[in-house]
């Protein structure tokens, strides 16, 4: 294996060009093209059936929704909406494409000639051209058995789920994006989180990349620096490899900047780029040689006979513009100047998957700042815990800004809204439930407060002293002891206020 180059190294002599393609699968009530249910995590194989099998005489069936969310995912991405696309057979075989062709879209994408805007975190925007979106079948899940890896190298057999066979996918493809230079890595994460953003925002995928609900492929190739960076562009492009199925947003940037440093290390010693798949590893963070890369002609493309054409009217496209949210970084900026959030909360709430959290708390009646301490604090804490991320969570944004409204009405101080939440947690019931149940409400009745003041007092004759002398500083010490003996559910401020009207300093 050749050696890696230093990032920086590469990059003063090699310029990258990225290419994206990214596959998301819809979550439509059935697939692609029959009635079988589409869910993940169903019982091995008892989601199928003769058409998503490829069982003789079976007839697919173009799933009306699946359609619809391509259509409006290829608005979100400015595309074109074809007005008349096909359905085309790519025939190869593997165990997890048992018709050995899989349903895909050719020469006539339903979506071509788009773009997406995307943010880097300094504010620096790149204009991503999207080459086309196409509808396809996902293919079923093979699981490989025995070997260290999961890989099919060294695996003494493979299980295969037909369940995911048929699954509808987009799969959108960015024409060659060229002249980020250092910043290559950064934007192919950006681009790819950006798409997920807008998929979660259109409500057509789970957008889980842990569970495959979006998988991205990532292309890279580099070719020498021009001596005048005014010709760069003219520089014809180097081979480029394919890292398949790069399933996370921190192993996209790590898989394109080790291309990067692979391929210059490989160049600059004379070497050639092959043109191949190639594998990510999260432990070694490195890539390693799939298959040697199939041009189209392999596959003999030809026209879907079972299939007829689909050909969008161009009122439902623009019905289905109208159905379109707003653009996820403007309600980004837009929510960011209501909740008076700086950059860096804004981003932290972002990446931690608690924006729309936020803002169903703050919608429910909580202040912005309140909501944020919840779920970025307390929550974000519990989510780890379990291992889960903070949408799982048993807590709702009503639960949230109910707890706040608690808080607010003096009923709980800061100490007892976080064993409310933890009732909350627990299944226990919604605040106000946990706080009945837990007697959990803040003591603020005099008498019960004099009481335990006197106790207190009594045990500590003399601070009682010092306080009588004039030292009003002392009193936190009885203050303290009174929080104890309620188990914090006192009113503080009462208790010092009490303590000093009795010691009359
Ligand atoms: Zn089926
Ligand atoms: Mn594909």
């Amino acid at each position: 294996m050749a050696d890696l180059f230093g990032f920086d190294e590469a990059l003063e002599r090699f310029d990258p060009v990225l290419g994206i393609e990214i596959h998301v699968e819809l979550n439509t009530k059935t697939k692609m093209f029959c009635s079988c249910a589409n869910n993940f995590g169903a019982p091995p194989n008892s989601q199928v059936c003769p058409v998503c099998l490829g069982l003789p005489g079976a007839m697919p069936a173009v799933n009306h929704k699946a359609v619809e969310s391509a259509i409006r995912l290829g608005l979100a991405l400015n595309c074109e909406v074809a007005e008349h696309c096909t359905f085309a057979r790519k025939n190869y075989f593997y165990p997890d494409v048992s018709k050995d062709y899989q349903i895909s879209q050719y020469d006539d994408p339903i979506d071509f000639d788009g773009y997406l805007d995307v943010e880097l975190e300094d504010g620096a925007v790149f204009r991503i051209g999207i080459e086309r979106a196409h509808m396809e079948e996902d293919a079923a899940k093979n699981t490989h058995v025995g070997g260290a890896t999961g890989r099919i190298q060294g695996a003494d057999y493979t299980l295969v789920d037909y369940n995911r066979g048929g699954t509808p996918l987009v799969e959108i493809v960015t024409r060659p994006i060229e002249g980020a230079g250092a910043r290559t890595p950064e934007l192919a994460r950006a681009y790819v989180a950006a798409v997920r953003e807008l998929v979660i925002a259109l409500g057509i995928s789970d957008a889980r990349m842990d569970q495959g609900s979006i998988r991205a492929d990532v292309n890279l190739s580099l070719r020498p620096r021009a001596s005048d960076p005014s010709k760069q562009a003219q520089v014809p492009f180097g081979k480029r490899s394919e890292t398949k199925n790069v399933n996370s947003l921190r192993a996209i940037d790590k898989a394109v900047r080790h291309e990067v440093r692979r391929q210059a290390a490989l160049l600059a010693s004379g070497g050639a780029v092959v043109q191949e798949t190639r594998h990510w590893h999260e432990d070694t963070e490195s890539t390693s040689p799939g298959r040697s890369k199939e041009q189209a002609e392999d596959y003999r493309y030809f026209p879907e006979p079972d299939l007829l054409p689909i050909e969008p009217s161009r009122a439902w496209v623009e019905e289905l513009r109208l159905t379109l949210p707003e653009p996820p970084a403007e309600r980004r900026k837009r929510l960011q100047g209501a909740w008076g959030f700086t950059d860096f909360e804004m981003r932290d709430a972002v990446n931690a998957g608690a924006l729309d959290l936020i803002a169903a708390t703050v919608e429910a009646g909580a202040s912005p700042a309140g909501a944020r301490k919840w779920w970025m604090g307390e929550l974000a804490r519990a989510a780890n815990e379990r291992g889960t991320d903070l949408a799982g969570l048993p807590a709702t944004p009503a639960d949230i800004a109910g707890l706040e409204s608690l808080i607010a009405a003096g009923r709980i101080n800061d100490k007892l809204a976080r064993q409310v939440l933890e009732g909350v947690l627990a299944g226990e019931g919604t605040p106000e439930e946990v706080l009945t149940a837990r007697g959990l409400e803040v003591v603020s009745d005099d008498a019960a407060l004099l009481e335990a003041i006197d106790a207190a007092l009594a045990a500590q004759p003399d601070i009682a002293e010092k306080i009588r002398g004039g030292k009003v500083q002392a009193a936190g010490a009885i203050v303290g002891a009174v929080m104890k003996a309620t188990r914090g559910q006192a009113d503080a401020g009462r208790v010092r206020e009490l303590i000093i009207e009795k010691l009359g300093s």
